[in-house]
């Protein structure tokens, strides 16, 4: 009974602490609180290491053959790369009919990555990069496949994706070789060649990943290409790199990211134009 009577006590004391001003305020938040509208959209937050705002959805798309290209996609802003070294260019291996394309950003990026180069070739030696293909559209991969069938005797080697499945009809993507490799047939043994480990190393700072690496073979079900670049822009390369992923896995990633923010009743207009989904076989 004692202890009841302190307790009351206490109670007492305790309610003047508390205004009134206060607990109607509570009150009246209780009231505006839409129960039936869920978890509210400000409790969605983004956590994924790389900001929407810093990626462009349409640098990060996946070509491949699950992801592939429509017959008609074709990249907008599309520009002729320059091809003279002394006025910021990159040297062209081959001449295509109506010249090498990128995406304008893209195009600046190389070659902003060959003037890089070229300023540490006094100390270190390095060759020109030479630029061997870049844009690609569907009706030329789709003749680069089938010729490359017919080498084979009909069989897919792996080495020339087919129509659609080519990073080359994004507009991304470009072959980029030492000028001993120029002219040559590409392998692998091109990886040795110290402008492809500078490359390798460096690339990411210009917004380029290594489209397809050594150690992501049987994921990308690409033969390995050292000279295969592909700009996803600056803080997707610089994630990518720094955690050793493949364009393939580093779409998974995000995929599963924009799932996790939806269910947490994230802004659909937000990631809307991230969304990728495998085409129909
Ligand atoms: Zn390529």
């Amino acid at each position: 009974m004692k202890k009841l009577l302190c307790v009351l006590c206490v109670l007492a004391l305790m309610i003047p602490a508390l205004s009134l001003a206060e607990l109607d305020e509570e009150e009246l938040e209780i009231e505006e609180f839409d129960l039936d509208a869920g978890v509210p959209a400000e409790k969605a937050v983004w956590d994924f290491p790389v900001a929407l705002e810093d990626m462009n959805p349409e640098y990060i798309i996946l070509a491949n053959k699950h992801y592939l290209l429509d017959k008609n996609y074709v990249p907008k802003d599309l520009v002729k790369v320059p091809s003279k070294p002394a006025d910021g260019g990159i040297k062209w291996a081959v001449k295509p009919k109506g010249g090498q394309l990128l995406r304008k950003e893209c195009a600046e990026a190389l070659c902003a990555m060959n003037q890089a180069i070229r300023d540490d070739a006094p100390e270190y030696g390095y060759k020109d990069l030479y630029l061997k293909s870049a844009y690609r559209s569907y009706s030329t991969q789709k003749t680069m496949y089938n010729n490359r069938l017919k080498k084979n005797h009909g069989k897919d080697d792996g080495w020339v994706s087919k129509p659609g499945a080519s990073d080359h009809q994004t507009g991304l993507g470009c072959d980029v070789v030492p000028k001993n490799w120029a002219n040559k047939a590409m392998n692998d043994k091109m990886m040795k060649e110290p402008e492809c480990q500078w490359m390798a190393e460096h690339c990411y700072e210009f917004g380029f990943i290594i489209r397809y690496p050594e150690d992501k073979q049987d994921i990308t079900e690409i033969n390995t290409e050292p000279w295969h670049l592909r700009y996803v822009g600056i803080p997707v390369a610089t994630y990518i790199w720094e955690n050793n992923l493949c364009l393939e896995e580093f779409t998974e990633q995000l995929q599963e990211a924009i799932q996790e923010y939806l269910d947490a009743g994230g802004d659909r207009s937000k990631v809307e134009a991230f969304i990728q989904e495998p085409t129909e076989e």
